[in-house]
């Protein structure tokens, strides 16, 4: 349920709409405040909740249901794209895409400075690496853990990128908080409610990613549990679905483009695609980039190493630093062609 105020409603008609809800319904109450007007967004079950009582209080403009499932980061409750800014480095809107870059996991203090250094004279504007991997294999490298995040941080301020890492278990959700700008919710986990609310909760920025057998109804649901924490500095990332029968004999996912156009009709919230993991092959990384910002994609994730066949994880995948310069040279032109539409 969505309660429009008026534009020239007080704080004192807003608190009073808010001490209303939660005395009568005992519902929670968000609070978006645009340019001129504010909106109040019901927080659980509202069945019992009587919208021509709620329209009569002062400063109310009108009081209408929302039937989504998602209705706090719905472009139906707030029509504004959401602009999301960390150290200088704006996601979303009519902003150029950002370019998150870094491996696949961080391997040790040399490798991601080294790394660190070659993707910024690339262009990118934010780093990424994995200390807490979401392995199949327990054989396989499992991340450098907080150590790993401490390399990530340094690296981050030596050469002026915000850092984003995955945060795998709720126990560990305040400690990689201590370390990075923003936290990046794996694909495994989107469905980890408490995961979220506890991420969300740490009043930073944070990344989600799209589970691979997700539609974007349910990817969507899951934002909103982390905007139902008051933090709407969610960034989706579309990172590919689970192909069907023999869809995976050349790729390792299938990268659903037609989710961010979808996505960007849906939320206010930005979205970006990692081309990386949605193909899992190197050589398809430049196509897929130009197509997904060509698509409307705010930013772009790609795993890069400058020797990715030496990479512990994932090097199939990862591109070198220079590739990386050219994906982001053409994507910056296509965002200029976007922006004539
Ligand atoms: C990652 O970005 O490091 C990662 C493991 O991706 P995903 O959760 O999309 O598989
Ligand atoms: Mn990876």
């Amino acid at each position: 349920m969505a309660i429009v105020m008026k534009p020239g409603a007080s704080e004192e008609d807003i608190k009073r709409v808010i001490r209303f809800v939660e005395e009568n319904y005992g519902l929670r109450v968000d609070v978006s405040r645009g340019e001129f007007q504010t909106l109040l967004g019901l927080i659980g079950d509202e069945d019992r909740v009587d919208f021509d009582r709620l329209a009569l209080l002062p400063g109310v403009e009108k009081a209408y249901r929302i039937t989504s499932p998602y209705r706090l980061v719905s472009r139906s409750f707030f029509p504004e794209d959401r602009v999301i800014e960390v150290k200088g480095v704006k996601i979303g809107g009519g902003n150029r895409p950002v370019f998150i870059a870094g491996p696949c996991a961080i391997e040790s203090r040399e490798q991601i400075f080294k790394i660190a250094r070659e993707v910024k004279e690339a262009g990118a504007d934010i780093l990424r690496g994995g200390a807490f991997k979401p392995r199949t294999s327990v054989h396989s490298f499992q991340g450098l853990g907080e150590e790993g995040l401490e390399h990530l941080a340094r690296a981050g301020e030596e050469f002026g990128m915000p850092t984003v890492s995955e945060v795998r278990s709720e126990k560990h959700v305040e400690m990689v908080a201590k370390y990075v700008d923003i936290l990046q919710i794996g694909a495994r986990n989107m469905y980890n409610q408490d995961l979220i609310e506890e991420a969300a909760r740490q009043k930073k920025p944070i990344l989600i990613k799209r589970n691979f057998g997700a539609s974007i109804e349910e990817f969507l649901s899951f934002a909103e549990r982390a905007a139902a924490q008051g933090n709407k500095d969610i960034i989706l990332c579309e990172r590919g679905i689970i192909p069907v029968g023999r869809g995976r004999q050349f790729t390792r996912y299938i990268l659903d483009l037609s989710a961010v156009p979808i996505i960007r009709g849906e939320t206010y919230l930005p979205i970006i695609v990692d081309p990386s993991h949605g193909t899992g092959r190197r050589d398809l990384i430049y196509s897929m980039s130009k197509a997904a910002i060509a698509a409307g994609a705010h930013g772009l994730m790609i795993e890069v190493h400058y020797n990715p066949n030496e990479a512990l994880s994932d090097g199939p995948q990862m591109i070198t630093p220079s590739e990386l310069k050219r994906i982001i040279d053409v994507c910056k032109r296509i965002y200029m062609l976007n922006s004539e539409d």
